[in-house]
């Protein structure tokens, strides 16, 4: 197929092949890859191709949000901020970084600390000027917290939010089947609406008899 033209993958280096614009006489899109040559097909991973030059900024801030995910919430230190979903934007411009969180619930003493661990993890990561902003609306909820969060919060037994937000029973903890963290069984126990923190409330299992927080579905 010499009329093809070849693009290399920017992700897996290897060459795709799209038919110039002449060849394209059935309103195929411009950008249809139709032969990838080597690698993509069957290799479990769709392949990528750049048509349009990279943006070099869009790569550094992906790496901006990966040194985000070393940066512990204080309160429940098995949580990154982007697992728990304060992060809510990443921007940079030329070396400047700005970092727009929303707390977790306003008056929340930990987002200070979070704030200050975030300026420190970028500046030491050679950013020369770092500035966390605070964005209050739209307000965090419980659904922010990611997937692999909510396994995290269990394996360090505390039981994530079970119901989706806006449910005021679920605010107070009551009519929801909490699932202990340690021994999985659903036959557990509101004993407290406040846990170790006021996000928290403490269940007891009434299997295996253990106390445990539940991290309260919050809107
Ligand atoms: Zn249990």
């Amino acid at each position: 197929m010499p009329l093809l033209r070849s693009w290399k993958c920017t992700e897996t280096g290897c060459y795709k092949h799209i038919a110039p614009l002449g060849l394209r006489r059935n309103g195929a899109p411009a950008q249809e890859i139709l032969t990838p040559l080597l690698g993509g097909v069957g290799m479990g991973k769709a392949p990528v191709v750049s048509i349009v030059p990279l943006n070099r900024n869009l790569n550094k801030e992906e790496k901006i949000w990966q040194y985000l995910e070393d940066v512990y919430d204080p309160e429940i230190p098995v949580l990154s901020v982007v697992d728990l979903g304060v992060v809510r934007n990443v921007q940079l411009q030329d070396d400047k970084v700005l970092v727009t969180i929303t707390p977790t619930y306003s008056g929340c003493p930990a987002m200070n600390t979070i704030a200050t661990e975030i300026r420190l993890k970028l500046l030491g990561e050679g950013f020369k000027e770092v500035a966390v902003d605070t964005q209050l609306s739209p307000a965090w909820t419980t659904d922010w917290l990611s997937e692999a969060g909510k396994e995290k919060l269990e394996a360090y037994g505390i039981a994530p939010p079970v119901e989706p937000t806006g449910n005021v029973n679920a605010l107070f903890g009551k009519d929801v089947t909490v699932r202990c963290p340690l021994c999985k069984s659903e036959n557990t126990k509101l004993i407290s609406q406040f846990g170790s923190t006021s996000c928290k409330a403490l269940y007891q299992c009434q299997e295996c008899l253990e106390p445990f927080d539940y991290f309260k579905c919050l809107k």
